[in-house]
């Protein structure tokens, strides 16, 4: 059985990983944009020199798991083209191709490799003194603004978005707030209009000083489905079955950010358990047995507030927010188990 994976973060390295474990007698070929395996979540980090965000690719996939470094560009019937027209034929495939950037001009997106690293270069070369504008008040704004912050005491970090910290409630979100204040981050309650030349216009009208703009959102999914034909919901992502088919064809699971699962959110979180689950109902269907089907369960939004200090918010599994949270070093603990364990857990196909 020929299993072909395209995208090799989270979810599609995890599903390789499973297929080649669990699914005897399968070619697995994963193909991926870049050589290395991309930590996403460790990417504020890289920005701000904190920890390094890349892995070889080669070194988190099984024994016997082919790697082919390209660009899909459309997916067809029982096949696949790359952007330098070669073709992979497929018995099933594994979508996992994340989520996108749409940055503002004049802004760098720290949500993808290319983006982090210029954010890098730039930050680094910044004097004391300079002004950098951290744009998106969830927690990839939040965690950006804070790692700077924290990493940069000499320059002068803000955060603007709307209803800054809104992912979280009651004691954390406080919390939240109160480290961005400690680190000296202004938060300002506002969008960006526009970024050019040393400048940020604000929709409020006023016009800031900037030397770097980081965008610090993450929003929609690659045109790949779309293009190649896969029935796909308002976001652009697969619509899939319980097993996390896509409803157009059944050979293909979608799995991570692009998986059209109602109520998922764009997270490793999410990403791990949909691979595990695709991966397994591809097993017993090979074997002959029912697939069982894939359910929500989260546990919690670990948001790291530099690196001395973090909040984790407890979720029901539908990822509705409960009122407990982790402050402080037992949360900072926590995310680090959600670092390495997350790493680890998709290097070995277990754990979600
Ligand atoms: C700074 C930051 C912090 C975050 N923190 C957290 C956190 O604490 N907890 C959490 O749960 N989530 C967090 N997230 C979100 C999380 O990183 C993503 O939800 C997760 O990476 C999704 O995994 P994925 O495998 O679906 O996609 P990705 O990790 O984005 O991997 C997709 C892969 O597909 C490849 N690809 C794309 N298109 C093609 C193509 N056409 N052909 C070949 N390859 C292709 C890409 O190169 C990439 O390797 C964070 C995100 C950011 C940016």
């Amino acid at each position: 059985m020929k299993v072909v994976v395209v995208g090799a973060g989270y979810a599609g390295t995890f599903a390789a990983n499973r297929v080649a474990k669990k699914v005897k007698g399968a070619e697995v070929t994963v193909v991926n944009a870049r050589p290395e395996f991309v930590e996403r979540i460790r990417l504020h980090q890289q920005i701000a020199g904190t920890a390094a965000a890349a892995t070889p690719l080669t070194s988190m996939l099984r024994a016997g798991v082919r790697t082919r470094i390209g660009t899909v560009e459309k997916i067809g019937d029982g096949t696949l083209t790359l952007d330098d027209g070669e073709s992979i034929d497929f018995d099933h495939l594994f979508l996992a191709v994340g989520s996108t950037v749409r940055p503002l001009a004049g802004t760098v997106p720290v949500g993808t490799w290319e983006g982090a690293e210029q954010a890098r270069t730039a930050l680094a070369a910044l004097p004391a003194g300079s002004a950098v504008t951290v744009v998106g008040g969830g927690p990839t704004g939040i965690e950006t603004a804070t790692e700077v912050a924290d990493a940069r005491p000499d320059v002068q970090v803000r955060l603007i978005g709307s209803s800054v910290a809104a992912c979280l409630s009651g004691g954390a979100r406080r919390r939240a707030l109160a480290a961005l204040r400690r680190l000296g981050v202004e938060v300002l309650d506002d969008g960006v209009e526009e970024a050019a030349g040393g400048v940020v216009r604000l929709r409020s009208g006023r016009d800031l000083p900037s030397d770097l703009t980081l965008w610090a959102i993450v929003e929609g999914v690659p045109e790949l489905a779309a293009r190649s034909g896969l029935e796909v919901d308002a976001e652009g992502r697969v619509v899939v079955d319980e097993y996390l088919r896509s409803v157009t064809d059944g050979r293909i699971f979608a799995v991570g950010d692009c998986a059209g699962v109602p109520g998922s959110r764009f997270g490793c979180q999410t990403a791990a358990p949909q691979a595990r689950a695709a991966a397994d109902a591809l097993a017993r269907l090979a074997g002959g047995r029912e697939p069982e089907p894939y359910s929500l369960r989260y546990v919690a939004r670990c948001v790291s507030l530099g690196r001395k200090d973090a909040v984790a918010q407890f979720t029901h599994p539908d990822d509705s927010l409960k009122d407990g949270h982790l402050k402080g070093g037992t949360a900072v603990a926590f995310k680090r188990i959600v670092y390495v364990g997350t790493k680890y857990g998709t290097r070995k196909a277990v754990g979600a």
